[in-house]
């Protein structure tokens, strides 16, 4: 069967869940090749093993932590010529999509960003993507050479498929632009204890209705018992009522999670381009003619202040 090359992203060695539906996903079109740049692949390793990766090549080099983006596009164009792929995965970060489109001009391929789904196909895999704010639904493939493609979080649910893997170490020469970009400080975020916004797999986002900072309490407690992150529309972040970096839209962050909850939300074509892709959309809205109506599968016409926290209550009350 044919190698499939999985970029593997990490925090020093622990595998992010997108890599996981990567690796479910590659599974489809060949046997998966998990390619793991930096420090934690002792970690790595049998958890890339037990989704399914038959091999996992490896490279820790100062040049990864040291400068931005090429040495990794270095790194898996070695993994490239070394595997001979039928395609190339990579999760549909804004980092790693510019490693895979740097990938892509260096191979002469074509490449597929955003795709939600990936299927094996007569002349090679096909993906569906979700475009025009998610009013369209296409289905391409790359026409030359070897595609690459990166998936959007959520699109596939992981699946274990444990084999033998062995970890090979991958020889790299860095190019002259691999030192073109240097990281010169780093602050580490701090931490809410909610997953990532674009990871989650339930989002509970708030807008204008919830009518001032203080009030995302009421936002924040229903995405804690959920166990999810807090999203908010554009007109909220603009208040200054929540920060700018958990804004969800068209010029916010795309999610697709399983389940998003919007509280307070109109539904303005922007903020729908943002959500419109995850699987059950939920809205609470005052007015029964606001437009998030028109593409939820539930909707509550009520007042958020007296439906979340209900809504909270019952979900802490199921959970025991
Ligand atoms: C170029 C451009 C890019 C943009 N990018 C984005 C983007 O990325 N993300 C984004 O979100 N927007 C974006 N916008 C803004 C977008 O057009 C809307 O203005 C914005 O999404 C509105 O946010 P909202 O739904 O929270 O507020 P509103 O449109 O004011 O809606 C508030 C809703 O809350 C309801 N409500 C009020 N009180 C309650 C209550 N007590 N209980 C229940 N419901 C209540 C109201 O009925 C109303 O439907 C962009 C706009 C432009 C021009």
């Amino acid at each position: 069967m044919t190698e499939v090359l999985v970029y593997v992203d990490h925090v020093d060695g622990a595998v992010r869940k997108p890599t996981l539906e990567l690796l479910t996903l590659a599974r489809r079109i060949g046997d998966p090749v998990a390619v793991h740049l930096g420090p934690g692949v002792d970690a790595a390793a049998p958890v890339l093993a037990e989704h399914g990766a038959v091999r996992v090549l490896t490279a820790d080099a100062a040049e990864f932590a040291d400068y931005l983006v090429v040495p990794k596009v270095d790194a898996l164009k070695a993994a490239y010529d070394a595997v001979q792929p039928a395609a190339v995965l990579l999760p549909s970060s804004v980092e790693c999509k510019e490693i895979g489109a740097r990938l892509a001009v260096r191979i002469g391929s074509g490449i597929i960003t955003d795709a939600v789904d990936v299927e094996a196909g007569d002349d090679g895999p096909v993906t569906t993507q979700a475009v025009f704010a998610a009013a369209f639904t296409t289905r391409s493939r790359v026409s030359r050479g070897t595609p690459v493609i990166t998936v959007k979080p959520n699109s596939a649910a992981p699946e274990t498929a444990p084999v033998e893997s062995a970890v090979e170490q991958l020889t790299i020469g860095f190019g002259e632009s691999a030192a073109g970009t240097k990281v010169v400080g780093r602050t580490p975020r701090e931490s809410t204890g909610r997953p990532e916004l674009t990871e989650a797999a339930i989002v509970v986002s708030g807008g204008r209705g919830v009518n001032g900072a203080e009030n995302f309490r009421i936002i924040e407690e229903l995405a804690d018992s959920l166990g999810a992150a807090v999203g908010a529309s554009r007109a909220a972040v603009d208040a200054g009522w929540y920060p700018h970096s958990h804004q969800v839209g068209q010029t916010g962050k795309t999610v697709s999670p399983q389940l998003y909850i919007a509280a307070g939300i109109s539904g303005a074509i922007q903020h729908r381009a943002g959500m419109q892709t995850s699987k059950t959309i939920v809205a609470v809205n005052k007015d029964n003619e606001a437009p998030i109506f028109d593409l939820v599968d539930y909707g509550v016409v009520g007042d958020l202040f007296a439906v979340v926290p209900q809504l909270t209550g019952e979900v802490k009350a199921r959970k025991g």
